[in-house]
Protein backbone atom coordinates (compact mmCIF):
# COMPACT_ATOMS: atom_id res chain seq x y z
CA UNK A 1 0.00 0.00 0.00
CA UNK A 2 0.98 3.71 -1.30
CA UNK A 3 2.10 5.78 2.05
CA UNK A 4 3.15 9.12 2.13
CA UNK A 5 4.32 11.40 4.81
CA UNK A 6 1.63 13.80 6.77
CA UNK A 7 0.97 14.92 9.94
CA UNK A 8 -0.95 12.65 12.63
CA UNK A 9 -4.05 13.92 13.80
CA UNK A 10 -3.42 12.31 17.37
CA UNK A 11 0.04 13.44 17.85
CA UNK A 12 0.60 16.18 15.53
CA UNK A 13 4.12 14.09 14.16
CA UNK A 14 4.69 13.95 10.36
CA UNK A 15 4.97 10.19 9.73
CA UNK A 16 4.56 7.67 6.93
CA UNK A 17 0.10 7.21 6.32
CA UNK A 18 -1.62 4.95 3.97
CA UNK A 19 -3.77 7.47 1.40
CA UNK A 20 -6.64 7.78 4.12
CA UNK A 21 -4.96 7.60 6.71
CA UNK A 22 -5.06 9.75 9.80
CA UNK A 23 -3.38 8.78 12.57
CA UNK A 24 -0.24 7.17 12.99
CA UNK A 25 0.22 3.69 13.76
CA UNK A 26 1.57 4.02 17.77
CA UNK A 27 -1.69 6.29 17.69
CA UNK A 28 -3.94 3.88 15.90
CA UNK A 29 -2.07 1.09 18.46
CA UNK A 30 -3.25 3.37 21.67
CA UNK A 31 -6.84 4.24 20.24
CA UNK A 32 -7.75 0.34 19.85
CA UNK A 33 -6.39 -0.44 23.24
CA UNK A 34 -7.15 2.88 25.34
CA UNK A 35 -10.12 3.94 23.61
CA UNK A 36 -8.14 7.37 22.82
CA UNK A 37 -4.73 8.08 21.57
CA UNK A 38 -3.52 10.22 25.02
CA UNK A 39 -4.97 7.56 27.49
CA UNK A 40 -2.66 6.00 29.33
CA UNK A 41 -3.58 2.69 31.30
CA UNK A 42 -4.92 2.19 34.61
CA UNK A 43 -2.68 0.21 37.11
CA UNK A 44 -3.44 -1.26 39.73
CA UNK A 45 -2.09 1.46 42.23
CA UNK A 46 -3.91 4.17 40.58
CA UNK A 47 -7.18 1.49 41.86
CA UNK A 48 -5.92 0.56 44.94
CA UNK A 49 -7.07 3.91 46.67
CA UNK A 50 -10.13 3.83 45.06
CA UNK A 51 -11.11 0.43 46.16
CA UNK A 52 -9.68 0.89 49.55
CA UNK A 53 -13.05 3.90 49.75
CA UNK A 54 -15.21 0.65 48.54
CA UNK A 55 -14.14 -1.03 51.18
CA UNK A 56 -14.69 1.97 53.47
CA UNK A 57 -18.11 2.50 52.07
CA UNK A 58 -19.06 -0.94 52.22
CA UNK A 59 -17.98 -0.80 56.19
CA UNK A 60 -20.03 2.00 56.94
CA UNK A 61 -23.07 0.27 54.92
CA UNK A 62 -23.38 -3.02 56.43
CA UNK A 63 -27.36 -2.75 56.68
CA UNK A 64 -27.28 -2.79 52.74
CA UNK A 65 -28.43 -5.64 50.54
CA UNK A 66 -25.06 -5.74 48.80
CA UNK A 67 -26.19 -8.96 47.18
CA UNK A 68 -29.05 -7.23 45.57
CA UNK A 69 -26.79 -4.78 44.35
CA UNK A 70 -23.73 -7.52 42.96
CA UNK A 71 -26.89 -9.35 40.89
CA UNK A 72 -26.59 -5.94 38.78
CA UNK A 73 -23.60 -8.20 37.40
CA UNK A 74 -25.53 -11.31 36.89
CA UNK A 75 -28.17 -9.01 34.87
CA UNK A 76 -24.79 -8.33 32.29
CA UNK A 77 -23.87 -12.07 32.64
CA UNK A 78 -27.12 -13.57 31.85
CA UNK A 79 -28.02 -11.26 28.89
CA UNK A 80 -24.75 -12.22 27.37
CA UNK A 81 -25.58 -16.21 27.70
CA UNK A 82 -29.09 -15.86 26.67
CA UNK A 83 -27.38 -13.81 23.63
CA UNK A 84 -25.29 -16.86 22.93
CA UNK A 85 -27.78 -18.85 23.16
CA UNK A 86 -29.84 -16.77 20.21
CA UNK A 87 -26.67 -17.56 18.24
CA UNK A 88 -26.45 -21.27 18.99
CA UNK A 89 -29.97 -21.82 17.71
CA UNK A 90 -29.58 -20.39 14.95
CA UNK A 91 -29.25 -16.65 14.86
CA UNK A 92 -26.98 -14.69 12.87
CA UNK A 93 -25.12 -12.13 15.20
CA UNK A 94 -21.65 -9.97 14.68
CA UNK A 95 -18.48 -11.55 15.70
CA UNK A 96 -17.57 -9.05 17.67
CA UNK A 97 -20.52 -9.13 19.77
CA UNK A 98 -19.85 -13.10 20.53
CA UNK A 99 -16.74 -12.52 21.77
CA UNK A 100 -17.77 -9.78 23.98
CA UNK A 101 -20.73 -12.15 25.34
CA UNK A 102 -17.98 -14.96 25.45
CA UNK A 103 -15.72 -12.79 27.61
CA UNK A 104 -18.57 -12.02 30.46
CA UNK A 105 -19.84 -15.50 30.51
CA UNK A 106 -15.79 -16.64 30.96
CA UNK A 107 -15.43 -13.69 33.18
CA UNK A 108 -18.28 -14.68 35.45
CA UNK A 109 -16.71 -18.02 35.98
CA UNK A 110 -13.78 -17.26 37.13
CA UNK A 111 -14.16 -13.63 39.15
CA UNK A 112 -16.70 -13.06 42.02
CA UNK A 113 -19.54 -10.70 41.24
CA UNK A 114 -18.02 -8.50 44.46
CA UNK A 115 -14.55 -7.92 42.90
CA UNK A 116 -16.42 -6.78 39.32
CA UNK A 117 -18.71 -4.61 41.52
CA UNK A 118 -16.22 -3.28 43.56
CA UNK A 119 -13.65 -2.96 40.47
CA UNK A 120 -16.85 -1.16 38.58
CA UNK A 121 -17.60 1.44 41.99
CA UNK A 122 -13.36 2.38 42.01
CA UNK A 123 -13.22 3.51 38.57
CA UNK A 124 -16.77 5.51 38.66
CA UNK A 125 -15.11 6.90 42.25
CA UNK A 126 -11.55 7.78 39.83
CA UNK A 127 -13.65 9.13 37.43
CA UNK A 128 -15.51 11.31 39.77
CA UNK A 129 -12.24 12.55 42.07
CA UNK A 130 -9.62 12.66 38.96
CA UNK A 131 -11.58 14.78 35.67
CA UNK A 132 -8.43 14.64 33.86
CA UNK A 133 -7.68 10.79 34.53
CA UNK A 134 -9.57 9.64 31.36
CA UNK A 135 -9.23 11.58 27.62
CA UNK A 136 -13.09 10.79 26.83
CA UNK A 137 -16.21 8.79 27.80
CA UNK A 138 -14.94 6.26 25.61
CA UNK A 139 -11.88 5.84 26.81
CA UNK A 140 -13.43 5.40 30.32
CA UNK A 141 -15.24 2.79 28.61
CA UNK A 142 -12.76 1.51 27.78
CA UNK A 143 -10.78 1.42 31.03
CA UNK A 144 -13.34 0.39 33.22
CA UNK A 145 -13.83 -2.63 30.75
CA UNK A 146 -9.99 -3.54 31.36
CA UNK A 147 -9.97 -3.65 34.90
CA UNK A 148 -13.04 -5.79 34.57
CA UNK A 149 -11.36 -8.26 32.41
CA UNK A 150 -7.80 -8.18 34.50
CA UNK A 151 -9.75 -9.41 37.51
CA UNK A 152 -9.57 -12.65 35.93
CA UNK A 153 -6.13 -13.77 35.58
CA UNK A 154 -6.14 -15.73 32.60
CA UNK A 155 -6.58 -12.87 30.42
CA UNK A 156 -3.25 -11.70 31.41
CA UNK A 157 0.53 -12.64 29.96
CA UNK A 158 3.24 -12.43 32.16
CA UNK A 159 6.56 -11.41 30.70
CA UNK A 160 9.65 -10.42 31.81
CA UNK A 161 9.81 -6.30 32.20
CA UNK A 162 11.81 -4.21 30.25
CA UNK A 163 12.18 -1.40 32.09
CA UNK A 164 12.00 -3.04 35.77
CA UNK A 165 13.44 -6.15 37.13
CA UNK A 166 10.73 -8.90 37.66
CA UNK A 167 7.89 -9.89 35.58
CA UNK A 168 4.73 -7.79 34.45
CA UNK A 169 1.75 -8.44 32.97
CA UNK A 170 -0.04 -7.42 30.10
CA UNK A 171 -4.08 -7.87 29.15
CA UNK A 172 -4.80 -10.22 26.30
CA UNK A 173 -6.51 -7.73 24.35
CA UNK A 174 -10.18 -7.83 22.60
CA UNK A 175 -11.38 -5.94 19.42
CA UNK A 176 -12.51 -2.70 20.03
CA UNK A 177 -16.17 -3.54 19.09
CA UNK A 178 -16.21 -6.51 21.42
CA UNK A 179 -14.81 -3.78 24.07
CA UNK A 180 -17.52 -1.85 22.92
CA UNK A 181 -20.18 -4.77 23.11
CA UNK A 182 -19.23 -5.33 26.71
CA UNK A 183 -19.24 -1.48 27.76
CA UNK A 184 -23.20 -1.37 26.06
CA UNK A 185 -23.67 -3.91 28.83
CA UNK A 186 -22.00 -3.23 32.00
CA UNK A 187 -21.94 1.02 31.64
CA UNK A 188 -25.93 0.74 32.21
CA UNK A 189 -26.18 -1.65 34.92
CA UNK A 190 -22.92 -1.47 36.93
CA UNK A 191 -22.70 2.21 35.81
CA UNK A 192 -25.86 2.99 37.70
CA UNK A 193 -23.98 1.67 41.52
CA UNK A 194 -20.93 3.32 40.49
CA UNK A 195 -21.53 6.75 39.84
CA UNK A 196 -24.09 6.86 42.51
CA UNK A 197 -21.86 5.77 44.89
CA UNK A 198 -19.20 8.54 43.67
CA UNK A 199 -21.49 11.28 43.75
CA UNK A 200 -22.25 10.76 47.52
CA UNK A 201 -18.51 10.01 48.10
CA UNK A 202 -18.04 13.69 46.59
CA UNK A 203 -20.63 15.00 48.69
CA UNK A 204 -19.61 13.80 51.35
CA UNK A 205 -15.60 15.14 51.05
CA UNK A 206 -16.94 17.99 50.26
CA UNK A 207 -18.87 18.26 53.44
CA UNK A 208 -16.15 17.33 55.33
CA UNK A 209 -13.90 20.10 54.02
CA UNK A 210 -16.47 22.57 54.59
CA UNK A 211 -16.49 21.21 58.27
CA UNK A 212 -12.91 21.45 58.59
CA UNK A 213 -12.39 24.93 57.03
CA UNK A 214 -15.16 26.25 59.48
CA UNK A 215 -13.10 24.73 62.11
CA UNK A 216 -10.17 26.77 61.36
CA UNK A 217 -11.92 29.79 60.19
CA UNK A 218 -13.10 29.64 64.00
CA UNK A 219 -9.26 29.05 65.09
CA UNK A 220 -8.21 32.18 63.25
CA UNK A 221 -10.70 34.15 65.34
CA UNK A 222 -8.07 32.72 69.09
CA UNK A 223 -6.55 35.57 70.43
ZN1 LIG B 1 0.37 9.67 16.06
Amino acid sequence: MTRVVKVCRSCGREKLLTHHGVNCSVCLARIKRHGDAHQYAIRPNHLEPYLRIVQRVRERNVHLNWDAIHSRWDVVVNHAKDFLAEWRAGKAIISYHRSGAEAIVTLSEKVDAKDVIDTAIAMYLMDEFEPNRFQSFVAFKTQLVRAIRKLDKGNLTRHRSKHQQGQTSTLNELHPHSVEYIASLIVPTLGVVGAHVAKLERTKEEKEREEKNAMYAELDKLV
